[in-house]
């Protein structure tokens, strides 16, 4: 038996070993006293945030990306194994910051991780030949939290079974904002909360209690209907939040919209948050839910005077007006799709247009001081360059381009907390938006999924979440294609996460976008929504320069 053929008759085998499991064995029902926990097997150690939690390259490949190479183009710029050898530098800055001692680890702004990061993109652009290539720092307003150390236990009682003992939650992670605990430990009854809506909340009392949400990241944090209930629940006086993430494995998540304020709120991996709700509900089934305490510490700082950067450089065209091309630098853990695959194809296209004739348009890329703070990169950007408000045709933002895709999948956990996770063949779809509806650029859009193999949704619109923000005072036409799936912001979100040949789809597409963008007339890309335009419905012949009517 080959390995492969091996993984799949043990997954038959557990498929049918679950089919005739008995149900209350499904369900999870314990006897009474059995065992430390009420017979709870205690959560696994947090997933080690330098590998990564699912299996990738398992019994089948990723949709492979076949481009022939076009003579004199030098399109082997923007190979797989190129771009993902420029991604692996990216997350290494993110393992150095790791390997520092960082708490709050991996590209995050301002930090010397992050700094070397813009300063590689900088150097790389400069060493393609690249003009006026730059590191622009700014100076930060206000601080960057800092949690210095912190630990989350579920403290044991002798009522939950013979020999249990306190359990430390190894994923917890603190979320931004948390103060420094006084007396050292703050010990609480627990309250579980559902997914934290006022129908949740009615009639229950959280006051002096340390309440947890159960959290579904659907398709991520960023859509997640939990944002907020830490704070909501703060506000009517819990003393702390638990934001329990189902999620895969053990992994630690960081989200300022899982905070609140100054209190303790902590997100915990899947494992965890799954052995916190079991013992919770096990307790109150034994009717001693009251004897059921967590305890949290938690020491923090505020740094102020921070400075964070901006790198830019330029390939002028035959025209001042300017394309920019954006993409943030910074991160928290590895980073390795939100945003290494922007970044890593930032500069795949950077050296790429370098190489070829020169633009009509003046290409500006721009490796960016992000969003997720201290600070905003593109809105220091558009207040230091006052020129680019009446200079600037299109801005493009490079932002998750190319996930792949991790679902609830087709075998049902032994422990009913739903399907397994998979990973898919495919990148997950992205959304399309245009700012100005421009029926050209959406025209051009649609060449990602036909021509190019880049999943995208079948719709699309004006929204542009993510780095584009910054830029929105320019009041210029802004486009991109973006997602976050099951591991944003999380230490799962590592760089096999993203497969070498959805970066190539993605860099191979912005590629053709840019150089269609570049020869179109201003007027088209400046038009908006209802303006009479005829798409080019032909064949997938990306190389010939596009005419336009309308
Ligand atoms: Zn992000
Ligand atoms: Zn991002």
């Amino acid at each position: 038996m080959t390995s492969r053929s091996r993984r799949q008759a043990s997954l038959v085998l557990a498929a049918v070993f679950i089919t005739f499991m008995p149900i209350a064995a499904q369900n999870g029902a314990q006897k009474p006293s059995a065992g430390p926990w009420f017979g709870t097997p205690s959560p696994p150690a947090v997933s080690d945030p330098r590998q990564p939690v699912m299996k990738y390259d398992d019994a089948f490949h990723v949709l492979p990306a076949h481009f022939g190479h076009r003579p004199g183009r030098h399109d082997e710029l923007l190979d797989g194994a190129s771009l993902k050898a420029d991604q692996k530098k990216i997350v290494d800055f993110a393992i150095q910051s790791l390997n520092a001692g960082d708490t709050v680890w991996g590209r995050r702004a301002a930090t010397p991780a992050f700094m070397n990061t813009i300063e590689w993109a900088v150097n790389a652009m400069k060493t393609a030949g690249l003009k006026d290539a730059k590191v622009e720092p700014f100076a930060v307003p206000g601080t960057m939290w800092v949690p210095r150390s912190w630990k989350v236990q579920v403290i044991g009682d002798p009522a939950f079974g013979a020999g249990t003992e306190s359990v430390t939650l190894q994923s917890a992670f603190p979320q931004p904002g948390g103060a420094t605990i006084p007396d050292g430990t703050l010990t609480a009854p627990v309250i579980f909360v559902g997914h934290g809506t006022d129908a949740d909340l009615a009639g229950r009392d959280v006051k002096g209690k340390i309440a947890v949400v159960h959290v579904r990241p659907e398709p991520s944090l960023f859509g997640s209907a939990e944002q907020g209930a830490a704070a909501k629940l703060a506000a009517r006086d819990a003393l702390g939040v638990i934001n329990a993430v189902e999620g895969p494995g053990n992994a630690q998540y960081f989200d300022n919209r899982f905070a609140c304020g100054k209190k303790p709120c902590f997100m915990v991996g899947g494992q965890d948050g799954w052995f916190l709700e079991q013992v919770i509900g096990k307790a109150a089934n034994a009717g001693v839910l009251d004897k059921l305490k967590i305890g949290i510490s938690l020491t923090s700082d505020e740094k102020g005077g921070l400075t964070s950067a901006n790198g830019i450089a330029i390939i002028p065209g035959r025209s001042a007006k300017r394309i920019i091309i954006n993409a943030h630098a910074d991160a928290y853990f590895q980073g390795g799709d939100d945003n290494a695959s922007g970044l890593a194809l930032l500069v795949g296209l950077a050296r790429y247009f370098a190489a070829q004739p020169k633009p009509e348009h003046t290409l500006m890329f721009v490796a960016s001081g992000g969003h997720h703070g201290p600070g905003n990169g593109p809105a220091s950007l558009a207040a230091m360059h006052p020129e680019l408000k009446d200079g600037t045709v299109l801005i493009l933002n490079l932002e998750h381009v190319a996930y792949a895709d991790v679902v609830r999948g087709k075998v049902r956990a032994t422990n009913n907390s739903g399907m397994i996770w998979e990973v898919s063949v495919t990148e997950s779809a992205k959304a399309v938006g245009v700012t100005n509806e421009s029926p050209f650029l959406f025209d051009l859009w649609s060449y990602a999924s036909r021509c190019y193999g880049v999943a995208t949704y079948q719709s699309a619109g004006t929204t542009v979440s993510g780095d584009l923000g910054g830029y929105r005072t320019l009041g210029v036409p802004m486009t991109q294609m973006i997602q976050s799936g099951t591991f944003y912001h999380s230490s799962g979100d590592v760089y096999e996460q993203v497969p070498a040949e959805g970066l190539e789809r993605a860099a191979r597409f912005h590629a053709f976008f840019i150089e269609q963008v570049d020869r179109a007339p201003e007027a088209l890309i400046a038009a908006g929504r209802g303006t009479p335009y005829k798409p080019v419905n032909a064949a997938c012949d990306v190389s010939a320069r596009v005419t336009r009517g309308g």
